[in-house]
């Protein structure tokens, strides 16, 4: 990458987006392991907010690297910039995934959330 300005937009998208597979993966594996339900229901709001807010940074970033070009209905990141933005709001919005995770953090604490399963 020949500017760094781009370059260092692009590598907080890869760091982001690995963060949030990493998480996805994480918390799949900790649901084959038989978790409590509503601490499941917790760790799966982490996943959604995470990666879907991720999403919306990442896009974003594309767009204002392209420019005008990147905002044109020809590009298909216009369209990606579009259909991301559901994605904080539709099977629960943002806030309510943040509800979800502050009630868990509040009845079972923050290892219910942010810890391993032993
Ligand atoms: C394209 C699309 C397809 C959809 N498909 C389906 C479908 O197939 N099946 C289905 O059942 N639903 C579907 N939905 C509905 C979707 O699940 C709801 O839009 C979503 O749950 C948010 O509800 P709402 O739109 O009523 O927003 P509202 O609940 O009115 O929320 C508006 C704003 O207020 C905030 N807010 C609301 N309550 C609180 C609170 N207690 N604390 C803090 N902030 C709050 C929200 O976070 C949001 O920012 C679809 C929606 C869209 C846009």
């Amino acid at each position: 990458v020949q500017f760094q300005g781009v370059g260092f937009q692009l590598a907080d998208c890869a760091v982001e987006l690995a963060a949030a597979r990493a998480l996805t993966y994480q918390i799949a594996w900790e649901a084959t392991r038989g978790l409590e339900r509503k601490t499941l229901h917790a760790k799966a709001s982490t996943v959604k907010l995470f990666a879907s807010e991720v999403a919306g940074r990442v896009v974003d970033r594309a767009v204002q690297v392209l420019g005008g070009r990147g905002y044109m209905r020809e590009n298909p990141v216009e369209r990606l910039y579009r259909d991301l933005r559901v994605d904080r709001i539709w099977e629960g919005t943002s806030e309510i995934q943040r509800t979800v995770i502050v009630n868990e953090l509040v009845k079972r604490g923050p290892d219910a959330v942010t810890a391993w399963p032993q």
